[in-house]
C-alpha cells in the first residue's frame, strides 16, 4: 500500500521543549498548511523521535491523543482558557512520587497517551515559567512556535534562514519598489 507522503521531506527544524515541538508538527509550504501527524507515518516518526516509539496498534489512538494535545497547546499559548479539555487529556495521567518522596513526575498510562501527556504537563511547566517567551513566528505566513532564549528577549522569527531573511527581502522588495 502506498502511503501519502508529506508536502516536504520531514518537519522543519525548529529547536525547543516538547510542547514547542508537537506544535510545530503542522507548517506552511507554498501556501498550504501541512500536517505532519496527518499520516500515520508521521505519528510514528514523531514518536520514535521523542523516546516514546508505538507499535502499529497504537499509533491511531496516539495520533488522535497528539492532534487533541496540540490543540489544547496551541490554545494556552494563544491566550485561551482551555480548562476542560486539559482536564480531558490529563484524564488519564498517572503521578508518582519519586523514591526519596521530594518530586512527583506525571507521565500516561499506556503507550497512546504517553507522549502527549508529557507534551501537555511541559506545556503547562513552560506556560507557569516563562510564559511570554513562548511566542509563534511573526511572519504572516509561518505558523511556527519558537521559545525565545535569547538574552534580549526580542527574538521574533521561527528562524532566521527561514523566515527572518524572507520578511528582510520582502521589505527591501518594497522598499526599492516604491522608490524606483
Ligand atoms: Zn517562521
Amino acid at each position: 500500500m502506498a502511503s501519502p507522503t508529506p508536502a516536504e521531506p520531514g518537519r522543519p527544524f525548529v529547536e525547543g521543549p516538547l510542547c514547542i515541538d508537537l506544535l510545530n508538527t503542522t507548517w506552511r509550504s507554498n501556501g498550504e498548511t501541512v500536517d505532519f501527524l496527518a499520516t500515520r507515518e508521521g505519528v510514528s516518526e514523531f514518536s520514535t523521535a521523542n523516546n516514546h516509539p508505538l507499535s502499529p496498534a497504537a499509533s491511531r489512538h496516539a495520533q488522535h491523543n497528539l492532534i487533541n494535545a496540540r490543540e489544547v497547546i496551541r490554545q494556552l499559548f494563544m491566550g485561551g482558557d482551555p480548562t476542560e479539555e486539559l482536564d480531558d487529556v490529563l484524564d488519564e495521567a498517572r503521578v508518582t512520587r519519586s523514591h526519596d518522596g521530594t518530586g512527583i513526575t506525571i507521565t500516561g498510562n499506556s503507550p497512546e497517551n504517553a507522549l502527549s501527556i508529557e507534551a501537555v504537563v511541559n506545556a503547562i511547566e513552560e506556560f507557569q515559567t516563562r510564559k511570554t517567551r513562548i511566542r509563534s513566528c511573526a511572519h504572516d505566513d509561518c505558523v511556527l512556535w519558537f521559545l525565545d532564549t535569547s538574552k534580549g528577549g526580542r527574538r521574533r522569527w521561527c528562524s532566521m534562514e527561514r523566515c527572518g531573511n524572507r520578511a528582510k527581502a520582502r521589505r527591501h522588495y518594497q522598499r526599492t519598489a516604491t522608490t524606483n
